[in-house]
């Protein structure tokens, strides 16, 4: 497969491609290979003061402009993704190591999906009319300002445009920072973003690590902070966006149950196992990586999930039959060989897998544990890697109280044909985001975010036009002021 275009600089600030060498050299390496495939620079303060000036300049004029207007060009931006799908999903690919077979199904499309769908709902976004008797109030539904998007390496050009796409329908600006480990996907939005017709500085990317981040977060000129991270990442930049009283939402990371009943359709529950255990090399924050299998079945289960994970096309990610590869770093393997580690230490027993592949890059088998304990590590921490733990049960009651102790809540999922138990399964899940016989499924137009330590706020969906705007209130009124002296 051909090498992408790449962006021709680390920084897209004011409607072009900026470049400071004074800044920290950043390795871009090829997680397939470990070859390095590019360099950039981090962001140094005159860069940062440079990216922040641009878009506090340009976002009121974009807030003025009508959301019919706004939404054009966001919409016009993802037929421009869409037609370019092929050569962002192998950037993608190059940037995260995921197999083509997945980037060219869900990276560009799924950014593509935001910008059309909250493209159609700019000129949508109104306030209301509240009469009070002959006076009345109305208010506007305002952008906020300057918008910071701080983005995890698992899905960058999903990150990029989840946050972006909400926040300049709304008549904000954004400074957009990806994960140093994946810094290219997010320049090509910006690029496509200004040739669809985005004013310069309303989208801007800077390169650099968590001080250039922290960096952005503390600025007095920012509004409003999205952080997609981990929990302990979250917790900082909560803390430092809470000391300017800034705007957040968190989506952060999670330790997901999945539980599958007696009665579920075992090719459906495995298949649903698969995906939210395997599919990314198991770097997926909704991932259900806690797998309560009742003990009727468990065996039939593991038996039918290793023959499947035997079908696994391990390799090379740019060849479309691959549908496993890599992980994102040499750092990101070595912690997931460590849980795997751990597992054994603790008395799992390892069913699959559980080994680093003998040839270059950073790849590992698809790795199962069963009879794994509730107190066991690798059933309590964010793994990020794929390994799953599957644990026994026998009483819904009971799963549900083990389902449900965790400090997390992002997602959480359920197989089984009994209707019934199925949404009462799902109300007791303490989760942003459930799911039914499926697992891991992201539309445009479902809220998708985390309760308890998984995060604060929601993304896509309406519900995220509520973080990315706020209401004014105008009281009217139509009579003589009554003051009491
Ligand atoms: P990290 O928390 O390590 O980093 C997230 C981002 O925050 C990176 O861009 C990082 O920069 C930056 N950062 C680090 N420290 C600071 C700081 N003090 N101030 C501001 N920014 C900072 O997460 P990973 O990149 O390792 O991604 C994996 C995590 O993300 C997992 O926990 C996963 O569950 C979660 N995630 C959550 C999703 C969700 O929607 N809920 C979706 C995808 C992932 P840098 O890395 O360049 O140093």
């Amino acid at each position: 497969m051909s090498y992408p275009t790449q962006p021709t600089a680390s920084h897209f600030i004011n409607g072009q491609y900026v470049e400071d060498t004074a800044g920290t050299p950043i390795d871009v390496i090829y997680p397939a290979t470990g070859e390095k495939i590019a360099t950039v620079y981090s962001a140094t303060p005159a860069i940062i003061a440079q990216a922040l000036d641009a878009a506090k300049s340009a976002q009121s004029a974009w807030a003025k402009m009508s959301g019919t207007e706004r939404g054009r060009i966001l919409r016009r931006a993802a037929d421009l993704m869409r037609e370019r799908n092929h050569d962002l999903s192998v950037l993608e690919t190059f940037d995260t190591g995921k197999p083509y077979q997945e980037t060219i199904a869900v990276d560009a499309t799924s950014g593509a999906d935001a910008l059309e769908y909250f493209g159609g709902m700019a000129a949508t976004l109104t306030g209301e009319h509240i009469q009070l008797g002959e006076d009345w109030v109305y208010t506007r539904r305002e952008a906020l300002g300057v918008c910071v998007g701080i983005g995890a390496w698992n899905y960058p050009t999903q990150i990029a445009c989840w946050k972006g796409a909400p926040a300049l329908a709304c008549g904000n600006a954004m400074v957009f920072k990806p994960s140093e480990t994946t810094p290219l996907c997010a320049l090509k939005v910006a690029e496509i973003l200004v040739e669809a017709g985005l004013p310069a500085g309303i989208y801007n990317v800077i390169q650099g690590m968590g001080d250039v981040g922290a960096a952005l977060v503390t600025d007095d000129r920012v509004d409003k902070v999205s952080l997609t991270g981990s929990v302990p990442t979250g917790k900082k930049v909560y803390a430092a966006a809470a000391a300017g009283i800034k705007h957040v939402t968190m989506e952060l990371g999670g330790k997901s149950p999945m539980i599958v009943f007696e009665d579920a359709d075992i090719e459906n529950a495995v298949g649903g196992a698969i995906l939210g255990n395997f599919y990314s090399s198991g770097q997926v924050c909704s991932n259900g990586t806690r797998v309560f299998v009742h003990k009727s079945i468990k065996e039939a289960f593991l038996k039918r999930l290793s023959e499947r994970l035997d079908t696994a096309v391990i390799g090379d990610p740019q060849i479309e039959e691959t549908n496993f590869g890599p992980m994102v770093s040499e750092r990101q393997l070595e912690i997931a060989l460590g849980y795997v580690e751990k597992g054994k230490t603790e008395g799992a027993r390892l069913v699959y897998g559980g080994n680093r592949l003998d040839r270059g890059g950073f790849y590992m088998q698809p790795t199962v544990f069963a009879d794994v304990k509730d107190d066991m590590v690798i059933a309590r921490e964010e793994i990020f890697g794929p390994v799953m733990a599957v644990l026994d049960f026998d009483d819904e009651d009971d799963v549900m109280t083990r389902a449900n102790d965790t400090e997390f809540g992002l997602a959480a999922g359920v197989f089984t044909k009994d209707l019934s138990r199925a949404h009462r399964v799902a109300a007791n899940f303490e989760a942003g985001t459930c799911f039914i016989n499926s697992y891991n499924d992201a539309p445009v137009e479902a809220p998708f975010g985390g309760s308890k330590n998984s995060g604060v706020g929601r993304e896509n969906s309406k519900a995220a036009i509520n973080y990315y705007s706020q209401l004014k209130s105008v009281y009217v009124r139509m009579g003589d002021v009554e003051a009491p002296f």
